[in-house]
């Protein structure tokens, strides 16, 4: 027989045929040149492989047909012209999904960022005095007023909040924390670490699931502790026989020895937890009421808001954190306090903060809202794909290392046609031009609704008729193996 591979049209030959379709035009030549030679090489890679009929995307055509090598040429060039950074649609369940970018801005948030990032800001510009201003003006008043604050100070991002806060405040010295709040937060953001970069010793207090005030009172009784450190177990929980030192009382102890006591909450949520589903937790504003000399908190956690680093407290320890050198090196971008500052001032009404902040919103969604759209989305698929489509209640989680172990009630899509099929059309969807990232679980794909934005149901839907539906003459073949 033939060697296959002795039909694939020559390059001269595609050359011509993409020069008649003008590809050559949108592209150049020479990127269409390249383009062209991946694809034979790929065609002549796949048939050299003996039990081959060659790549997929030349199924159902013959390896002499210049048309495929043309289309592959064309998708190679797109893709290598997409954007590396673009959005996509999370259908995971995880709200805060930290390889996913987190929260989701608010339509003013996102207004807010474009109107000062087109042109200049006064953005360190005092517009009063005609004169250089600072920064750090921005959010402040706000983030102080929303929290019960004297002052606020707002950074590039929590752990560098934190790494500031110890630097600033615990340098050459020690900060006291119970051993069962020494937390990895992710990356390698390890409080010891951390401590280390920032020049502090760490003062571990207690044992793992239980720590005392007096255990705290004997750490700073022994001397050169400069600040007093709880650490909110955001991403992890000890059940059973603990206890922890509650936090009035470790404020008491902190203002005896003349320390500051830092309350590093992580999430930021700043509505009622129960308003949103979520178990109670303290908000910033209650931390600091309870005594709290200062509280960090993230922008794009349950803020619901840009990366970024909050600080609010005492009006001389936010002063001393400012003035450090560390700051300059954490210092927030002009499109995230614009972000933030609109994202902030919906919080003048809970309300309004639920309805317009897309964290928010996405939580405090019910199952059944959940389940009328995923009832539209599968009336709209389930006809033009095969397999069987259902609409099915799940479990999201909120993510982004808060609330560990709190399954979010959720409602979506499940999808099943055989592991590999399911496996491959996960892969497609994630190759749409507006890719979808959804969940494999035991061999059915899993579609949570809850971290879809409802005007983005018309792109799954397209998204999911696209992905689902076989490509002539390829599906079977590689399903069988
Ligand atoms: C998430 C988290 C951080 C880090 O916040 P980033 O915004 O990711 O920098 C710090 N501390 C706690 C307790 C957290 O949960």
């Amino acid at each position: 027989m033939m060697d296959p591979r002795a039909r694939i049209p020559s390059v001269e030959r595609l050359l011509d045929a993409a020069a008649r379709e003008g590809l050559q035009d949108g592209f150049g030549h020479d990127r269409v040149a390249d383009a062209i030679r991946l694809a034979v090489a790929e065609c002549r890679e796949a048939l050299s492989t003996a039990d081959t009929e060659g790549p997929d995307w030349l199924v159902g055509a013959e390896v002499d047909d210049p048309d495929p090598y043309l289309s592959r040429a064309a998708e190679l060039l797109e893709e290598a012209d997409r954007p590396s950074l673009r959005p996509v649609l999370n259908a995971t369940g995880v709200v805060l999904h930290t390889n996913l970018g987190r929260a989701p801005l608010a339509a003013e948030a996102r207004r807010a960022m474009a109107t000062v990032t087109a042109g200049y800001a006064n953005l360190e510009f005092d517009l009063e005095a005609g004169e250089r201003g600072s920064r750090y003006t921005h959010c402040a008043g706000l983030v102080a007023r929303l929290t019960g604050a004297e002052d606020a100070l707002v950074v590039n991002n929590c752990a560098g909040a934190l790494a500031l806060a110890l630097g600033a405040l615990a340098r050459g010295r020690d900060v006291a924390i119970s051993r069962g709040e020494m937390v990895e937060i992710g990356g390698s953001f390890r409080m010891p670490e951390v401590a280390a970069q920032a020049g502090a010793g760490l003062r571990e207090v207690g044992a793992t699931n239980r720590t005392r005030p007096a255990d705290y009172r004997a750490a700073v009784r022994a001397g050169g502790i400069g600040a007093i450190l709880r650490v909110h177990r955001s991403n992890f929980r000890i059940t059973g026989f603990t206890e922890s030192a509650p936090l009035a009382e470790l404020a008491e102890l902190a203002r005896e020895a003349g320390v500051p006591l830092v309350h590093d909450l992580g999430s930021g949520l700043m509505v009622d937890p129960g308003l949103v589903g979520l178990p109670a937790e303290p908000t910033p504003a209650e931390s600091l009421a309870r005594g709290a000399d200062l509280v960090i908190f993230s922008g794009d956690k349950l803020l619901g808001g840009p990366q970024a680093g909050l600080i609010a407290g005492r009006a001389d320890l936010v002063r001393r954190l400012r003035s450090s050198p560390l700051c300059r090196a954490l210092r927030v971008d002009k499109a995230a306090l614009a972000a933030l500052e609109a994202t902030l001032r919906l919080y003048a009404s809970p309300e309004e903060a639920l309805a317009r902040i897309p964290a928010l919103a996405m939580l405090a969604t019910s199952v059944e809202a959940l389940e009328a759209r995923a009832r539209t989305v599968a009336d709209a698929v389930a006809p033009r794909v095969p397999g069987s489509l259902e609409v099915v209640t799940m479990e999201g989680r909120v993510g982004g290392g808060t609330f560990p172990g709190h399954a979010v009630p959720s409602a979506g899509l499940r999808w099943t046609h055989g592991p590999a099929r399911v496996h491959r059309a996960a892969a497609r969807l994630r190759a749409s031009s507006t890719p979808v990232v959804g969940r494999v679980e035991d061999g059915a794909l899993l579609l949570d609704l809850r971290t879809i934005l409802p005007d983005q149901d018309p792109a799954l839907v397209a998204a999911l008729v696209a992905a689902l539906i076989p490509r002539p003459g390829g599906e079977d073949r590689s399903a069988a193996g």
